[in-house]
């Protein structure tokens, strides 16, 4: 996708339809800041609000994605590569979530360690010690919690009896046994439990 190319052609529709970018803003509940970057090719309007600027600007998703208004004749092709160009950008977002959660994972178990060592081995008073092993095994949950969800949304998982592939539910991935990344869990589709792989795309 041209970023740069889908922002000239934003401002284009946008001129054509007699709006400045203050009153396209208004249209969509947005800053005319948001309109700028869209047009200078900053950045890309936000999945949840496509809809409703293509219809403003009464042009389809896949214009707006091509960045000019595709001709009958190649518009399956253009849908095609829009489609495959998202699904990559998919992909990308979430292996980088993934090495988030590793981050996260990392980062959650050191500070854990580092003030339970603190409170064991410092001299201090005796509320002091229980607040901050307290406080180490709060912020460790809640690195779990985050990690977790992001194991859960990021990505698949693949059955290895059927081969499905499926996002599970946050409870689903939080009660499963594990080894890394894969998971025995219960497969929607063929109703078997397996080690199931975790997946960045979909087939
Ligand atoms: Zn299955």
């Amino acid at each position: 996708m041209n970023q740069e190319k889908i922002g000239k052609f934003i401002a284009e529709r946008r001129k054509m339809a007699g709006l400045t970018q203050m009153q396209l803003a208004e249209k969509l509940g947005i800053t005319d800041r948001a309109v700028s970057k869209w047009e200078t090719g900053k950045s890309l309007p936000d999945s949840s609000i496509m809809l409703d600027l293509c219809d403003v600007l009464k042009i389809s998703v896949n214009d707006l994605l091509t960045g000019e208004v595709v001709t009958v004749d190649n518009y399956n092709k253009e849908l095609e590569n829009n489609l495959l160009e998202m699904i990559k950008q998919k992909e990308l977002a979430d292996k980088r979530l993934l090495s988030v959660e590793v981050f996260i994972g990392i980062t959650a178990t050191v500070v854990l360690f580092a003030l339970i060592f603190i409170a064991a081995f410092v001299q201090m008073e005796g509320w002091l010690r229980v607040s901050l092993i307290s406080l180490g095994f709060a912020l460790f949950l809640a690195g779990c919690f985050y990690a977790l969800r992001i194991e859960q949304v990021a990505g698949y998982y693949a059955c290895k009896e059927c081969g499905h592939r499926y996002v599970p539910t946050y409870r689903a991935v939080a009660m499963a046994p594990h080894m890394g990344r894969t998971r025995y869990m219960h497969c929607p589709q063929c109703e078997k439990k397996s080690w199931q792989k975790k997946v960045l795309s979909k087939d």
